[in-house]
């Protein structure tokens, strides 16, 4: 009634159903604004735990703020060469021109961002791609894994969601701060099977106080030649890292620094 969406639900090779044009949509064009409830993180799990997961559609809009969609907008495929993006917060917009009877997707991975504070526990989030383009990643992981240049290629092209770009820019103007500068300075010489701790980092880069500056930093750091993972609390325990602390583990351990 006024507001027809612009596509129909049906079979897809991708999986599942799908979403499909029912007029040619031109680039830029808004397609919908994904609807659902909107929920918290404690909601979300609550409703993780009641219902089999796949039941379970969650579309990240904020740091800790979902929408539990509804139909049709569950359906919507990922792909990672997608014809969509999702942008502002829940605005689903043509990056290409789409034909009448095309799949409309969206890359799934521009619309994840979890802090593992938040989900201390629970597996990190990952799906198996089977969109058949020749730029598949295979695997479908969070946004912060993706390698840098993807993730510089679409914050520049604005296809990314408001909260997310705010993170990485964040990260950016923090790590080019010239403490920030001298922190990853350091990290970057520590040898393979040695560790330092955030205290003595912080000694190093001249403000002995700041350890819990050099965490914040090392955490908004998505380079993966920084080996972040080599710095650890100074009471022996192991600290965050924003690949997964299971991660920081594994790749200590591989190292033999623990
Ligand atoms: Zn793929």
């Amino acid at each position: 009634m006024g507001n027809k969406n612009k596509f129909k639900v049906k079979k897809s090779s991708i999986e599942g159903m799908g979403c499909f044009a029912t007029e040619p949509i031109k680039k830029s064009e808004l397609i919908c604004n994904m609807k659902g409830e909107e929920i918290s993180i404690s909601e979300l799990k609550k409703r993780y735990k009641l219902r089999r997961e796949r039941d379970c559609d969650p579309l990240q809009v904020g740091e800790k703020r979902y929408l539990d969609l509804k139909k049709p907008y569950v359906y919507i495929n990922h792909s990672c060469n997608p014809n969509g993006a999702i942008i502002h917060r829940n605005e689903l917009i043509a990056i290409k021109n789409i034909k009448k009877g095309e799949e409309i997707t969206y890359d799934y991975s521009f619309t994840e961002w979890t802090d593992d504070k938040d989900w201390e526990g629970y597996d990190e989030w990952s799906m198996e791609c089977n969109c058949k383009s020749p730029l598949c990643r295979k695997k479908i992981r969070e946004f912060r894994f993706l390698p840098n240049k993807i993730q510089k290629k679409y914050i520049n092209q604005n296809r990314v969601l408001d909260f997310i770009c705010k993170n990485i820019r964040s990260a950016v103007g923090y790590n080019k701060s010239i403490f920030g500068k001298k922190v990853l300075k350091i990290v970057s010489k520590i040898p393979r099977g040695k560790t330092l701790n955030y205290k003595r980092v912080a000694e190093l880069a001249g403000s002995p106080k700041a350890y819990r500056a050099v965490g914040n930093i090392l955490n908004k750091n998505y380079n993966p030649t920084i080996p972040c993972h080599r710095v650890i609390r100074s009471n022996g325990k192991i600290g965050g890292y924003n690949r997964g602390v299971k991660n920081k583990i594994k790749l200590l351990k591989k190292e033999k620094a623990i």
